[in-house]
């Protein structure tokens, strides 16, 4: 297989006694490839640090410290145990790293204490499983990367805030100014955040619960109380009737490093729930909240949208043949292969198994088909290496149906599933947009 795009969006760099990781190296690499990273195994220290210094800042560092029982350090010509403090020292200052540590390593505070203020960017304690340790490293992947925005909008008023350091943080500040109609912004703007001062609260009590039985409400979304005078009675209302947290509002700073704080954790969690992790892009739920909100503002602005539809063909049979890893390879170079083709307005998820929906924002019927015709081109056309020197080629099937022809995120989906069942029937590897008899087919 040839590409230019890394197979993974990830890289793990990990520092090993050998031991360790022999057995279990092939079952942790398949598990991380699941997770959209691939690891790349050290024994040695001073490999390991010329890699990490030669790296691009966007990897993780992992070490085993049993790596300090087993391993010599390979410094000069007589070999010695390389002790904690050591290999600490060896470690690039400019990087973190996370630490794994035995139980008994563990139990020992000032060791703990030690590694903790060492460049630490997380320790675990074996022993590990391989999924536990993948997720975990996962999490930290997520963390790392700067996030999509996260919304927020405020009632009353919220003296020295500064929008434009919010928005350097992904954080997007709206100011609403009428209680009565906060509900209609919150329905329009759809925020993660929503911010109501004390005294606001105070004046319309049923603000909140206005906004929470709202059944088509996000039932996510964070509704925070800023409190600016300590009121218990109040507090005790405001959490009764359906705030999630109660912000004391001391100064803006204050204020704006625990919205910044809230807006990482808001992130983590739609990712989580979001996206598919061998792939990174939408999966079933995230696809369906985006495209809602595409939909509605095609609505607003008067755009067309073409909704596609895509299933590899004959999948099972590649599975069956050259294995379920070699499956999920043709995956994940298909999901590489339509996000090189997808716009910054458009939307790509992976929505099923071997299953993709791709949503063109601005893009009518015929343009939304030959879109998809040209990514099932780019597809046909990898090469994969199926054996030494053995190369097959793939092919995919795809529907497309059109806003406004189609006016809901599921009338979309149904339409263009049920063209891709006409390209399956007509013999695969084609896009189907119309009905057959007229139908559009691309030759093969
Ligand atoms: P068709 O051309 O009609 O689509 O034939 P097909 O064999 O592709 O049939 P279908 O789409 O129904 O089969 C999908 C198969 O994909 C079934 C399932 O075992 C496999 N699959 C689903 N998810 C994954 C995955 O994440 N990895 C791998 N390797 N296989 C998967
Ligand atoms: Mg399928
Ligand atoms: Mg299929």
């Amino acid at each position: 297989m040839m590409s230019d795009v890394p197979l993974y969006k990830n890289k793990v760099l990990f520092l090993s006694q050998n031991f360790f990781i022999k057995d279990n190296r092939s079952e942790l690499l398949l598990c991380a490839h699941k997770y959209d990273f691939d690891i790349l195994f050290f024994s040695e220290v001073s490999n390991f640090v010329a890699a990490v210094e030669a790296d691009g800042c966007h990897s993780l560092y992992v070490i085993d410290l049993d790596a300090l029982h087993n391993m010599q350090a390979d410094m000069q010509d007589s070999r010695k145990t390389l002790m904690l403090g050591e290999l600490l020292q060896r470690l690039p200052c400019k990087h973190s790293y996370v630490y794994l540590q035995s139980a008994r390593q563990g139990s020992r505070f000032l060791l703990q204490q030690r590694l903790v203020d060492s460049n630490c960017l997380a320790y675990a304690e074996k022993p590990i499983a391989n999924d536990v340790l993948v997720d975990k490293l996962f999490n930290l992947f997520v963390q790392q990367k700067r996030g999509d925005l996260v919304r927020l909008i405020y009632l009353g008023e919220l003296a020295g805030l500064d929008p434009a350091a919010l928005l350097d943080e992904r954080i997007e500040l709206t100011h609403h100014l009428d209680a009565q109609t906060l509900h209609l912004r919150v329905k329009e703007l759809q925020p993660d955040i929503v911010l109501i001062t004390d005294a606001e609260y105070a004046r319309t009590e049923s603000l909140v619960r206005v906004l929470r039985k709202n059944m088509e409400a996000d039932p996510v979304r964070e509704i925070a109380l800023l409190q600016r005078q300590p009121d218990p009675a109040l507090t005790r209302r405001a959490l009764a009737s359906g705030f999630d947290a109660i912000v004391p509002v001391a100064d803006a700073d204050l204020l704006a490093a625990q919205l910044v704080n809230r807006a990482s954790k808001i992130r983590i969690g739609r990712d989580l729930i979001g996206k598919d992790r061998a792939t990174g892009l939408l999966n079933k739920v995230g696809l369906q909240k985006k495209a809602q909100d595409l939909i509605r503002r095609a609505g607003l602005e008067g755009c067309q949208l073409a909704f596609g539809v895509i299933d590899i063909d004959k999948f099972k049979t590649i599975n069956d043949t050259w294995g379920h890893y070699f499956g999920d390879i043709v995956i994940k170079r298909l999901s590489l292969t339509l996000a090189s083709q997808v716009g910054e307005s458009d939307l790509l998820s992976r929505f099923g198994g071997e299953e993709f929906v791709v949503v063109f924002w601005d893009c009518t019927l015929e343009q939304g088909w030959a879109r998809l015709d040209a990514m099932r081109q780019a597809f046909c056309a990898i090469p994969f290496e199926v054996g030494a020197g053995d190369f097959r080629h793939f092919s995919f099937s795809g529907g497309v149906a059109a806003y406004p022809e189609y006016k809901s995120e599921n009338e979309l989906f149904l339409r263009a599933d049920a063209m891709l069942y006409e390209a399956k029937e007509g013999g695969r590897n084609q896009i189907c947009a119309a009905s057959s008899g007229q139908r559009r087919s691309a030759a093969h």
